[in-house]
């Protein structure tokens, strides 16, 4: 695989980043993913755009401009022949030197832009989103601005595996008795045909996915509400879903046990899924 770091494209094992560098010494970046389908970006600008936003909350300087980004995502698409899958980049505070809490003027210190790409064949048809999949409810302990998007993910990784061993495939995570959102995805429900997921704000990542589903769902006329549900409230619901760029609209069929419908992807995730993945090929660069 060839990756990319600060200005080089190598091969992984090449690839190498000081170990004084802020983000893996104190997870001082911010991250993003953007899916491929047929050699193409699905909503870039969404997700620069977003990326954007997390610098400039964190006070990180941009690494590149935005063409400089699209074209590293397309060199690496092109030399890894990467038709399905995933680019991921990250950008770190990079590395000021000594270890420090507090950081240098972002003007004097160089951020680190590390980019790779994850082959996924087929992930348009998954054998998960043909079943749907089993969540777990967990409390929600992340730090309060889960709306900048960091690399402090070892709560969500931990949540995962509360879910494996529980023998789930995700965690919803539950604050103040309210679903904030999945370890990694937005979440939603569906009652009587209308569609349920909790608003903006700080607590929760504002998804890419999250945007474009529900504008595709006003669109089809469907009927949206944002606010925040219980997991009571999920457990009895018609249907269930969540979405991120990696997994677009996967459908959630069973909660803390609790079957939904019957235990079989309902038709609002269905069909959302599918206007999903049609137009994000349309509009893919
Ligand atoms: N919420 C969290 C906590 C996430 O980590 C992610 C994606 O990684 C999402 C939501 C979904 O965001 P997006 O649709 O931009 O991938």
């Amino acid at each position: 695989r060839i990756v990319y770091v600060n200005g080089q494209y190598l091969p992984e094992a090449e690839a190498t980043i000081s170990i004084f560098d802020r983000g893996f010494l104190m997870a001082d970046g911010v991250y993003e993913v953007t899916s491929v389908l047929d050699g193409k970006l699905v909503d870039f600008a969404g997700h620069q755009v977003r990326l954007a936003r997390s610098l400039g909350e964190l006070d990180i300087a941009a690494p590149c401009s935005d063409g400089e980004l699209l074209a590293i995502h397309r060199e690496l698409v092109a030399r890894n022949d990467l038709t399905d899958g995933m680019i991921y980049l990250q950008v770190t505070r990079g590395n000021p030197g000594d270890r420090d809490f507090a950081f240098p003027d972002p003007a004097t210190t160089k951020p680190t832009l590390v980019l790779f790409t994850q082959s996924k064949p087929g992930m348009a048809d998954s054998p998960a989103s043909k079943t749907g999949i089993k969540v777990i409810s967990i409390e929600d302990i992340r730090w309060g601005r889960r709306d900048i998007k960091t690399v402090q993910l070892l709560y969500p990784s931990m949540g995962k595996m509360m879910a494996k061993k529980a023998g789930a495939d995700d965690a919803w995570m539950v604050e103040e008795g309210h679903v904030t959102e999945g370890t990694s995805n937005n979440a939603y429900i569906v009652k009587n045909g209308r569609i349920i997921t909790r608003q903006l704000s700080h607590e929760i990542l504002h998804g890419i996915t999250r945007a474009a589903v529900l504008r595709f769902a006003a669109e089809a006329q469907m009927e949206v509400e944002e606010r925040p549900f219980t997991i009571a409230e999920a457990m009895a619901a018609d249907e269930a879903f969540f979405t991120s760029a990696s997994a677009f609209v996967m459908p959630v069929v069973e909660i803390d046990g609790a079957v939904l419908g019957n235990g079989k992807p309902g038709p609002v995730a269905r069909r959302l899924r599918e206007i999903y993945l049609d137009e994000s090929r349309k509009t893919a660069v």
